[in-house]
């Protein structure tokens, strides 16, 4: 079924930049493309699902960037070296320690968290980026762009070479430092000339041997982690591009680094990319999100109990990206309903051949969907706007089919090739099979037709001993979730 052309989209799209903390017009560097580079995850471990809701937020806004008409080019880096426990300059390697604790080695776990992190985009629908950059491939070019602003910018310690911060103009003002307790945060180096001075390369200690390290002018040893993102995002993007992302932990630490090395390395642009945007925390209350906890909230979990994974996507999207976010099991069970409830709409509207909407109905909603999207990306509202979409009764079916997949292609739902039986996912400590369930659930239902309600309770029981809840009075007639967590 070809693509059928939607109405014009036509609102300016507006974003908010966290450089100036207003909302700016995207005004692309290079006329219909938008090219955005997002910092990606560590892979020392699993990413939980705190870390994905950054690249849902990524994703979204390339999404967007597409929808508009932008010729996307959209990097994630892997992290692979240099990021120490502690976001400043403090702790060890993540991937050295957990490789020692292990007693793994370091490309056997980066590749293990690697692929394990790719298995999360892919199941939360996350569009594949043009460049996937890893870190260790890029670490040749990172010594280059430090010898270019080494002289006049760094100066050497014995733990290895360090940024003077004072050397640039206004450091730190993306964190806002000196009003915000940015600063603070930073633990000190011996020897640092300033408590915000960060590592550009790390010496390895004499008599020690890292996994990782290479030569440099500076001696053996490994590069900082910000140094990274500088020379990715200017590689496979060139200075300035449009719009650099990351999570509001950034904002404070990593980002102003960056923007140092890139002002330091001559950068046209005073920060390397004009726009810096930061989605807020998800967070969780039970501490199941720290990854030192035995069961650590991961996508893998959410499928584990039941939980189809776009049911977090959409949870993801009933949060402006700049709210903080709250988990909770009974929110992302409402999360999965309203996922069910929208397959169950859109289906009318699934075979129909797209047309090109006319129907004045159809329109408005698309401009409306189109307004929202624009004004930095909000999606609560643009949710509201495809269940009304998909709820439109006495409407052409191929209107109905084309707007639901122009928003659909900006919301990442899988609206339209979804079934309803896809959503339900069997949990993994549920101990019946899906037969059964459905055997058992027959039964019930027979029981309670011949008004046999001792039987419809004992078998109500019996599933929900074998992990499965029975969903009575669901109006979509579904009838069975993922038992109680
Ligand atoms: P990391 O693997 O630690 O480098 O983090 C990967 C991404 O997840 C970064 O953009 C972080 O800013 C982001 N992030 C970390 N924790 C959370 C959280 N609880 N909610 C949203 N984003 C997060
Ligand atoms: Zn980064």
């Amino acid at each position: 079924m070809g693509a059928v052309m939607t109405a014009a989209p036509a609102s300016p799209l507006k974003l908010f930049n966290s450089l100036t903390r207003s909302l700016e017009p995207f005004e692309p560097v290079h006329p219909g493309e938008a090219r955005v580079y997002s910092c990606g995850p560590t892979v020392y471990n699993y990413p939980h699902i705190g870390n994905m809701r950054a690249y849902v937020f990524a994703d979204t806004l390339g999404r967007t960037l597409s929808y508009k008409g932008y010729k996307l080019t959209h990097v994630i880096n892997i992290t692979d070296v240099g990021h120490l426990t502690d976001d400043a300059d403090a702790g060890e390697d993540k991937l050295e320690k957990a490789a020692a604790e292990r007693a793994q080695s370091i490309w056997d776990i980066a590749k293990h968290y690697t692929e394990a992190y790719w298995a999360d985009v892919k199941a939360l629908n996350i569009r594949q980026p043009a460049h996937w950059s890893i870190a260790t491939d890029y670490v040749p070019a990172m010594i280059e762009f430090a010898k270019t602003i080494a002289g006049k910018h760094c100066y050497e310690l014995e733990g290895g070479l360090y940024f003077d911060t004072t050397t640039v103009a206004d450091y730190g003002r993306l964190a806002r430092h000196g009003t915000d307790e940015g600063e603070s945060r930073i633990d000190p180096v011996d020897g640092k000339r300033h408590p915000a001075d960060f590592a550009i390369w790390r010496k390895t200690p004499a008599g020690e041997t890292r996994q990782m390290e290479w030569d440099s002018p500076w001696g053996r040893g490994a590069p900082g982690w910000h140094l990274e993102c500088s020379v990715m995002s200017e590689a496979l993007l060139g200075f300035p591009f449009d719009i650099h992302t990351g999570g509001i932990d950034h904002r404070e630490i990593h980002h102003p680094n960056e923007i140092a090395q890139n002002q330091a390395h001559g950068c046209s642009d005073a920060s390397g990319a004009r726009m810096w945007m930061h989605n807020n925390f998800l967070v969780d209350r039970s501490g199941k999100m720290s990854k030192s906890s035995g069961e650590f909230l991961r996508i893998q979990l959410l499928i584990d109990k039941g939980y189809h994974p776009l049911a977090y996507r959409l949870m993801c999207l009933q949060a402006h990206y700049r709210s903080e976010l709250e988990f909770s099991w009974d929110g992302l069970g409402a999360a999965l309903t309203r996922l069910k409830r929208l397959v169950m709409a859109a289906a009318s509207a699934r075979d129909a051949e797209a047309a090109a909407p006319t129907d004045r109905r159809v329109t408005d909603l698309l401009a409306k969907f189109d307004a929202a999207m624009s004004d930095d990306l909000n999606t609560p509202v643009a949710l509201t706007l495809l269940e009304e979409t998909a709820a439109m009764k006495k409407i052409d079916a191929g209107q109905k089919r084309a707007a639901l997949a122009a928003m659909d292609a900006v919301l990442g739902l899988n609206l339209l090739t979804t079934a309803r039986s896809d959503l339900r996912v069997r949990p993994k400590t549920a101990t019946i099979g899906e037969d059964e369930i459905e055997a058992t659930l027959a039964r019930r239902k027979d029981a309670r037709a011949a008004k046999d309600f001792a039987a419809s309770d004992a078998l109500r029981d019996e599933l929900v001993a074998a992990g499965v809840d029975v969903m009575d009075g669901d109006p979509l007639g579904w009838d069975w979730q993922p038992g109680a967590n």
